[in-house]
């Protein structure tokens, strides 16, 4: 299908303008020209969730190819479904093109850091990794495979109301009559052990939560995704495509209601923590639990990630940075060659040890050294 794209031009020149990370403006990349984003009061509203699945014609959202003319260049291209923003395949030049769901994003975070920075930050932290292939930190030197993507989010609001029934265990404990081996002799002594009392209880437990941000993008694995956060959300701001201008960005591709199913999981963490609170007692049960939730609202808003996809040995590995907060998440790759030669190492050290404790004699040289103690020779 055929969509419109827009792009941003330097008043100055007329090259593209892409938003920058460090002036939080619109950019030129030619001549340096800044270009302010106007501030919007704009309300960012939390709507009403159960209304919203009433009125939702679908619940999944649907794939379409979005086919745009480059501003710039004229060529054509193809943008991935969900895709909402991309830079043209031959010029570089932003493109922005509409969103297509029935929900779009009222809000957004915007980059707080550039490609460079984010580059820094990744390679600092896989040198910090124990076992890492030296290709991993060799590949992430390479130019642009550090790609900004803004993408969608769902964030709730709900309050619960949680019946349980489950069990208090209380610890006491018994004087028992032992049989104890002393010097040789046995002998009889009194010891105390402890026992557990369960106490069947049940209750009602009240949560209020405020913001469960949830991933609603397939891009990358949702573990990761969701190990991104947390997000500041009191700081996002209304929704402006000119934030988007050099950035991927992506409409949702997880509903409304499979997004509320994954909070649902991240509050039963919180559920359950509360109900062991009421019960009380050393040990708690949950033998089951009944939850309901009233008051459901949710914003649709975009969150700004880095991300980065190694491939090492077939097999894709997925890292991202939250580009709010700076904390790294990645799965990652294990050099073989590295554990082989640090298991080597400590095998050599055990021997070590095994042959200086039936060899005393070798040690005692090293303790006659003053620079060395014998741990550092053994270890
Ligand atoms: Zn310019
Ligand atoms: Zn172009």
């Amino acid at each position: 299908m055929k969509f419109q794209s827009i792009n941003f031009t330097c008043e100055s020149c007329g090259a593209p303008l892409k938003y920058s990370p460090v002036t939080a403006s619109l950019k030129c990349e030619f001549c340096g020209t800044t270009q302010p984003i106007e501030q919007s009061n704009e309300i960012i509203y939390e709507y009403n969730f159960q209304e919203a699945l009433v009125h939702l014609d679908r619940q999944e959202p649907q794939a379409i190819d979005k086919e745009i003319t480059c501003n710039k260049c004229a060529a054509h291209f193809t943008l991935t479904p969900y895709s909402v923003s991309s830079n043209c395949p031959y010029c570089g030049t932003p493109a922005i093109t509409d969103f297509v769901q029935e929900i779009t994003p009222k809000s957004l975070l915007p980059f707080t850091f550039t490609q460079e920075q984010a580059k820094q930050r990744f390679k600092a932290w896989i040198g910090s990794l124990w076992f890492a292939p030296n290709q991993l930190k060799e590949y992430i030197d390479g130019e642009e495979k550090l790609q900004g993507y803004y993408l969608p989010h769902w964030i709730y609001d709900t309050d619960t109301v949680t019946h349980y029934r489950g069990q208090r265990g209380d610890i006491y404990y018994v004087t028992v009559e032992r049989t104890v081996v002393v010097n040789g002799q046995p002998q009889r002594i009194m010891q105390q052990e402890p026992r557990i009392h369960w106490t069947p209880v049940s209750g009602t437990v009240q949560n209020s939560f405020d913001d469960v941000t949830v991933g609603a993008s397939r891009t990358i694995p949702h573990t990761i995704l969701d190990s991104l956060g947390s997000w500041d959300t009191t700081r996002l701001i209304p929704f402006n495509e000119k934030y988007l201008s050099g950035f991927e960005s992506e409409e949702y591709t997880i509903g409304l209601d499979n997004g509320f199913e994954y909070a649902k999981v991240k509050m039963d963490y919180i559920i359950r923590q509360s109900i062991r609170a009421q019960i009380g007692g050393d040990q708690q049960q949950i033998n089951n639990k009944e939850t309901q939730y009233h008051n459901t609202t949710y914003k649709n808003a975009l969150f700004p990630i880095w991300i980065a996809q190694f491939k090492y040995k077939g097999k894709v590995y997925n890292y991202a940075i939250n580009a709010q907060s700076g904390k790294i998440v990645g799965e990652r790759p294990y050099s073989i060659m590295k554990i082989v030669l640090l298991v080597g190492f400590i095998l050599v050290v055990i021997l070590g040890a095994v042959y200086l404790d039936e060899h005393p004699e070798v040690l005692e040289g090293v303790i006659d050294t003053p620079s060395s103690h014998s741990y550092q020779y053994v270890r």
